[in-house]
C-alpha cells in the first residue's frame, strides 16, 4: 500500500508499504477514506519533535471504514464509519478514568498515531486501543463532515469546555487558523454574548467574517484597544490563545479582564515569559495543555445535529497519490489554503 512516509529531517516521501496487521486484540486496522495534514505533520517534518521515530507514516487526522477489529474490541465492528482519534488512550489508568486522557499513563498512550508509530497518510492504518481510538460516524454524518473530529475539531471543544464561557461572556480568541476557527465553532455552542477573533492574516480575517457575520474580527495591533472598547469589564472574561506566535502570549493576557480565564491552547516554539509582577493583582486563571480528546462521540453527535459544521475548513482536495503536492500548498499557505482533505483509493 501507498504510505506517506518520515524518511529524515526535511523529507516526507510516498512509499510502498506492507498492509499493517493486527498486533494485539485490542488492535483495530482501518482503511483510511480521508485524511488531512495539520501543523504537527511539518513540526515533524522540520525535526522538531524529536520523539518522531524516522520511517513511521505520517497523518494523525483520519476517518475510514473498519476493515479488521482484534478480539479484544468490543465498540466497533469491521465495516463500521469511523474517525479516528489522534490520542491513544487505555481508558482505565487514573488519568483516563478522570478524563484526562492527554496524560494516559499506558505505554502506548499519548500521540503515537503518525508519530512513535503509523500513522494514517496512507491506505490503512492500525489503531492501537481501538475502543477508545474510534469513534463510529453517525449514517448522517459524511467522510468529510467527520475528518476534524479526532484531531484539531477535539482540541477546540476541549478548550472551549475548560474555558467555563458564559452567557454574559465576552470571549476572545486569537488566531484563526484551522484549529482556531475549531475553538470558535465549540465557543459559539456557548452561546456568549459576543465573540472577538483576533488574526493576523487577512485572509483568514475575511474567512471568519463570510462564515460567521455575527462574530468580530480584529487584526492584533488594535486587537487591546477593540476589546477594552467592546467589553463591560474592562477586558475579555475569558481568552482563547489558539496562534502561538511570537507576542500572542502577552497579547492573550493583556487582553482579559482582572479574574479572567486564559486558556493556552497554542503550541509555542519557544518558551513564554509570565511577568508576574506586571500582572499582580490582575487574578488570572491559566489553563494550558495538550486535548483531551474524549469528546469524540459527543462532537459527531452535535455535528449530526447541524451544530457544526467544519466542512468549509476544507478548501483542497487531492487523491492520496498527490499528497507531496497537498504538503506543498499547505506548508506554503498558497492559495488561501485552510485545510486539505486527501482521499485514499476507492474500492
Ligand atoms: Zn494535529
Ligand atoms: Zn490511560
Amino acid at each position: 500500500m501507498l504510505a506517506y512516509t518520515y524518511v529524515e529531517k526535511g523529507r516526507f516521501e510516498l512509499r510502498e508499504k506492507p498492509l499493517p496487521v493486527l498486533k494485539d486484540a485490542r488492535d483495530a486496522i482501518v482503511r483510511v477514506t480521508l485524511s488531512s495534514i495539520c501543523t504537527s505533520d511539518l513540526h515533524i517534518k522540520h525535526g522538531s519533535v524529536p520523539r518522531a521515530v524516522p520511517g513511521i507514516t505520517v497523518g494523525h487526522e483520519m476517518v475510514g471504514v473498519v476493515e479488521q477489529a482484534g478480539a479484544g474490541v468490543h465498540s466497533v465492528r469491521p465495516g463500521d464509519r469511523v474517525a479516528v482519534n489522534v490520542e491513544t488512550f487505555c481508558g482505565e489508568c487514573f488519568f483516563c478514568r478522570h478524563g484526562y486522557v492527554n496524560n494516559c499513563t499506558s505505554p502506548e498512550g499519548g500521540w503515537a498515531l503518525g508519530c512513535r508509530i503509523d500513522g494514517g497518510q496512507a491506505e490503512y492504518v492500525r489503531v492501537p486501543l481501538a475502543d477508545q481510538g474510534l469513534s463510529r460516524i453517525p449514517e448522517t454524518v459524511t467522510d468529510e463532515q467527520a475528518l476534524f473530529v479526532g484531531d484539531i475539531l477535539a482540541t477546540g471543544f476541549w478548550a472551549a469546555r475548560i474555558s467555563d464561557i458564559t452567557p454574559e461572556d465576552t470571549v476572545l480568541i486569537i488566531g484563526a487558523g484551522p484549529t482556531g476557527i475549531c475553538t470558535l465553532l465549540c465557543a459559539m455552542l456557548k452561546q456568549p454574548e459576543r465573540i472577538i477573533v483576533c488574526e493576523k492574516s487577512s485572509a483568514r480575517r475575511r474567512f471568519v467574517q463570510m462564515h460567521y457575520p455575527r462574530v468580530e474580527v480584529v487584526a492584533p495591533e488594535e486587537c487591546p484597544d477593540y476589546v477594552l472598547r467592546h467589553s463591560r469589564h474592562g477586558g475579555a472574561d475569558v481568552v482563547l490563545e489558539v496562534a502561538g506566535a511570537e507576542d500572542t502570549f502577552r497579547l492573550a493576557w493583556t487582553c482579559a479582564r482582572p479574574n479572567a480565564i486564559v486558556t493556552v491552547v497554542a503550541l509555542y516554539d519557544r518558551p513564554q515569559v509570565l511577568p508576574l509582577p506586571e500582572m499582580y493583582g490582575k487574578n488570572l486563571t491559566f489553563k494550558t495543555g495538550g486535548v483531551d480528546g474524549c469528546d469524540c462521540d459527543e462532537i459527531l453527535r452535535l455535528i449530526a445535529a447541524g451544530k457544526i459544521d467544519t466542512t468549509p475548513l476544507i478548501t483542497h482536495r487531492f487523491p492520496l497519490e498527490q499528497i507531496g503536492e497537498a504538503y506543498r500548498i499547505f506548508e506554503n499557505r498558497l492559495e488561501h489554503v485552510i485545510k486539505v482533505a486527501v482521499e485514499g483509493p476507492r474500492v
